[in-house]
């Protein structure tokens, strides 16, 4: 492709709405544009950058067996309203109607409709297993789209369904998918990390989450470098640190005017904030409850929504009035003793003697809180883990890190085929239920991932598997005919053996091309310039620093063969 008749504009100036560097460089190199909050138009390096990313997808799906399909974006709200989902998404869901008056939504994601599809299709178990997927668009109004394509409105996502006879079954569809998933990834240079994910309230058997690393993740995972254990931090068990046993002191009521958060309370008592219990009163699906944590750790709302067995969604503190009417007192005195509401503790509450809890009583605190003082409604483990935990595995420290979530894994059980009424007939002419597991990947999202692990001060340097192109030819003038020529020839050779390249033919200054040549991120770069009389040219790198100077079948020869080396992949 020759730049000069490219829809191409690259940015110098770094848009301020961009916070994280792949959504600054995708505006900078001219990948995509905003179009509102969330929603992107990819311009045709972006796309071409994404095509790759879907194809190396797609073939791995291929590899793994699955079979390909495409629904629709636009679904009616029946499948969603069987399965309950119509009601969960909540406002995350696009709804709208037809001229009819009928309900339908974007689709944020397929199971119900995939599950339709097989009650429709299959019906002898000689059917199954049988792993469906598509590339499609998804819509979901996220209450904060932000770092561009990270968290969009709008997306593609990879979605696969697995159905199976029977547990063993649903392992095996579970574990090619996985190993696809490690091959997707590993294809694109990623470095990830799978965790152990939380199946939700909704049930499940298990679900990992594919990490990549990244300081600008929404994600915070906890992994432990001693035995490799790694989960994400709704997810992560936590150990409950052990204090030394104390004789119970006499509970006492203090005045404590003014500490109504932990640090004033550490100031005014002096004492640290491990022997402080938080108790936050919180409203779980209409009714108020009490959740308690050590003074120095946090609630894990995922952790909490699961034992109360309700959705995050309907999980969230309190407002003021309401604390206030539980325990009539300000915000910041709440405590367990003679509260009315249900009282859920962390584990470690258990493990503290004669500490101290807000008094209900605005301005009072309690000291000398033992087990003894009041009856929890349960105790469980619902804090979140924290650098320097103890790893629930080994018991060696975990440390913890942040990360994008690229893919999802997750064995889903009989809860849509059930919902949906899907059966086939097995070995003995029965009705069974075929078990179902879903896999889904974020296709813009792990297109952003991978700029935001390749990337240096001038801007993308992308793995060839993902590079919009792979090669740039720029001859330094374009009114120098020999210059010219040789561009040309390199280009075109280039092409013949089936390399995707630039020409970078614009009347532009050569600062201006390489500049560009950086910022977009193309693996490399052939140069004509001072020595394209003598039929030398400049070969480089995106990846490195120093270039050579080559006769230009050399050059050619030589992008030839460290492209087809950079895609070809084997198994690690
Ligand atoms: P998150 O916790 O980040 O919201 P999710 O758990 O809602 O993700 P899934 O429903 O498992 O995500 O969707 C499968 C994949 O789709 C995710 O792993 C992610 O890569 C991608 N994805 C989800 N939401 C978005 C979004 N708003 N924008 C871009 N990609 C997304
Ligand atoms: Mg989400």
């Amino acid at each position: 492709m020759k730049v000069s008749k490219m829809l191409f504009k690259t940015l110098r100036e770094t848009p301020a709405e961009a916070e994280t560097v792949s959504h600054q460089l995708m505006l900078r190199a001219g990948l995509m544009r905003k179009l509102a909050s969330g929603v992107y138009s990819y311009l045709p390096l972006g796309l071409k950058s994404l095509h790759k990313v879907e194809q190396i997808i797609r073939e791995e799906m291929d590899a793994a067996g699955a079979q390909e399909l495409l629904m629709s974006a636009i679904l009616p709200a029946e499948y969603y309203q069987e399965s309950g989902r119509w009601d969960v998404f909540g406002p995350e869901m696009f709804r709208l109607k037809d001229r009819n008056d009928r309900d339908f939504c974007l689709g944020p994601t397929h199971e119900e409709i995939f599950t339709q599809t097989v009650k429709s299709e299959v019906s002898s178990y000689r059917q199954l297993p049988l792993t469906l997927y598509q590339i499609q668009t998804k819509y979901r109004d996220e209450r904060r789209p932000r770092f561009g394509v990270m968290r969009s409105r709008e997306f593609m996502m990879k979605d696969a369904y697995s159905f199976d006879r029977d547990e063993a079954g649903l392992d095996a569809s579970y574990q090619q998918m996985y190993k696809a998933y490690c091959r997707v990834f590993d294809r694109l240079g990623l470095d990830y990390i799978v965790v152990d994910a939380d199946s939700g309230a909704m049930g499940g058997s298990g679900s990992q989450e594919f990490m990549v690393k990244s300081e600008s993740g929404e994600a915070v995972i906890a992994f432990c470098p001693h035995c490799n254990y790694a989960a994400n931090d709704e997810k992560a068990a936590c150990v409950p640190e052990k204090m030394a046993p104390e004789a119970p002191k006499k509970l006492n009521k203090i005045h404590t005017p003014k500490a109504g958060t932990i640090e004033e309370l550490v100031e005014f008592l002096g004492t640290d904030s491990k022997h402080f219990a938080k108790t936050l009163i919180y409203v779980a699906a209409g009714e108020p409850i009490a959740v308690m944590v050590r003074g120095d750790r946090e609630v894990n709302e995922t952790k909490l929504a699961n034992l109360l067995g309700v959705n995050e969604q309907d999980l969230a503190l309190a407002e003021a009035d309401v604390v206030t009417q539980v325990t009539g007192a300000r915000v910041g005195f709440a405590g367990p003793i003679g509260l009315s509401v249900s009282v859920y503790c962390d584990l470690e509450i258990a493990e503290m003697y004669n500490y101290v809890v807000g008094a209900n009583d605005t301005d009072y605190h309690y000291e000398n809180v033992n087990a003894s003082d009041f009856t929890p409604a349960k105790i469980a483990d619902l804090r979140t883990i924290t650098n320097g935990d103890v790893c629930p595995r080994c018991g060696q420290a975990v440390e913890t890190t942040r990360g994008v979530e690229v893919g999802h894994i997750f064995k889903l059980g009989t809860k849509y085929t059930e919902a949906l009424d899907c059966t086939y007939l097995d070995e003995n002419g029965k009705a069974a239920t075929p078990i179902m597991g879903c896999y889904g990947i974020g296709v813009n999202r792990t297109l952003a991932a991978v700029i935001e692990q390749y990337n240096d001060e001038n801007g993308i340097i992308w793995p060839v598997s993902a590079a919009p192109y792979q090669a740039v030819v720029v001859p330094v003038n374009c009114s120098n005919e020999e210059q010219m020529q040789l561009a040309e020839k390199v280009y075109n050779e280039l092409k013949a053996q089936g390399i995707e390249v630039m020409l970078d033919d614009r009347n532009e200054r050569p600062g201006v091309k390489f500049k560009d040549a950086d910022l977009i991120g193309i693996p490399v770069r052939i140069t004509a310039g001072k020595m394209a009389g003598e039929g030398i040219v400049e070969y480089k790198l995106r990846s490195q620093q120093e270039s050579i100077d080559l006769p230009a079948e050399e050059a050619i020869q030589k992008a030839v063969d460290w492209i087809r080396g950079e895609l070809k992949f084997e198994e690690k």
